[in-house]
């Protein structure tokens, strides 16, 4: 069957290729410029919808992956007690405070059967989209509570909402989609109210890159004893996205109920803790990849200033940036131009979520939005 196209057809396809040939000699342009390919050629697509690490993976952690692969014959139990108790140290926690699991979606999956439907879950809307799918996929009931005006999760519209049947309070902080975060002092005292009455999961996914000095982890709330659950993960930050690895910090009863849902205790491969446990000592990696992140972001901030687009302000490694059109439709128009990012609607306006790419990458971006939003 052969392809017909009208003259209107013809000039869009065109143009679509026009299009495509410039992003992609911009693309070619960045890769020239850094030792490794910003896209791998088997990929040609600037991935910017998964808030990954564009830094790769630390030195150390990739020569652990290396060395462990002689290890491979072994289950990994005794590795994942190693990484439980470094990480204890570090938080001031003792080993029973500490659950393991492939990825913290497969610790707050514990949390969801465990807890969440037992009951109901508290959380607000938008928050970490694959939560909610979860525990929707695990049959809970879920109820929601508005963002502020700010972007940011009411605790005070969120407390209102706690009734007899609540179970699970979800708290993404900082919040995913938005990058917003909620001051520690405000946190702490919801937290240490709601926590008589459900538990209180707080996903800490994004702590790393956070600067401002108002944020705390409510890690502090578990050493006094808190029904608080606090999950963090390696897939952010430390690079480890691929490797499925992240953990959960709660009271050892929590735990121990987390442990009674946990489908396969040895869930994390022999690989991944070792590099887990590589990247967890290696602070210089996570430093450059902290200042990295900022500059870039930085960089897209004044972008997106100069170009009058509203911006709301992230303490994360993505940006939630107002579109003029529907948001589905400017995402769609970006993958045509080979880049990925995703799009959102609430409170009657269309948003995009993009990941903090390398400076090189984040004018690719910028380029395909004035093209797609111009
Ligand atoms: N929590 C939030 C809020 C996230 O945005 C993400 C990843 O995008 C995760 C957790 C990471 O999940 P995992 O540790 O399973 O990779």
């Amino acid at each position: 069957m052969t392809l017909q196209l009208n003259r209107r057809q013809w000039m869009k396809t065109t143009a679509a290729a026009a299009a495509w040939l410039w992003v992609n000699s911009e693309f070619q342009a960045c890769r020239q410029e850094r030792p490794e390919p910003l896209i791998s050629s088997e990929d040609d697509f600037l991935r910017l919808d998964n808030n990954e690490n564009p830094y790769g993976i630390a030195p150390e952690a990739r020569e652990a992956i290396i060395d462990a692969i002689r290890g491979s014959h072994r289950y990994p139990h005794r590795l994942y007690s190693e990484l439980v108790k470094m990480i204890a140290a570090k938080e001031g926690l003792s080993p029973e405070n500490i659950i393991l699991g492939a990825g913290s979606t497969e610790v707050m999956n514990m949390a969801i059967f465990a807890y969440g439907v037992k009951g109901e879950v508290l959380t607000s809307d938008p928050t970490y989209f694959d939560f909610i799918f979860y525990a929707e996929q695990a049959g809970a009931v879920i109820r929601s509570v508005p963002v502020d005006e700010n972007l940011v999760i009411d605790l005070q519209a969120l407390a209102n909402q706690i009734q007899a049947t609540t179970s699970l309070i979800y708290i993404c902080n900082p919040n995913n989609p938005t990058g917003t975060i909620i001051p520690g002092k405000n946190l702490r005292s919801f937290g240490e109210e709601a926590s008589g009455q459900a538990l209180v999961l707080v996903d800490e996914a994004y702590y790393e890159y956070v600067e401002d000095n108002s944020y705390s982890s409510m890690v502090g709330l578990i050493r006094e004893g808190k029904k608080i659950l606090v999950t963090r993960t390696f897939s952010k930050i430390f690079g480890l996205a691929g490797l499925r690895i992240g953990y959960g910090m709660a009271h050892p009863e929590i735990i121990k109920n987390l442990k009674k849902v946990q489908m396969n205790f040895a869930s994390i491969a022999y690989p991944s803790l070792r590099a887990a446990m590589a990247a967890y000592t290696d602070g210089e990696f996570t430093q450059s990849v902290k200042e990295k992140n900022k500059l870039a972001k930085a960089y897209l901030e004044g972008e997106l200033d100069r170009l009058g687009f509203v911006r709301v302000p992230s303490q994360t490694n993505f940006i939630l940036l107002e579109v003029h059109q529907d948001s589905k439709q400017v995402a769609t128009a970006l993958e045509q131009q080979r880049v990925l990012v995703r799009p959102f609607s609430f409170g009657g306006r269309n948003w995009l979520r993009v990941s903090i790419g390398t400076i090189d990458e984040m004018r690719v971006f910028i380029s395909a939005l004035r093209r797609t939003e111009g």
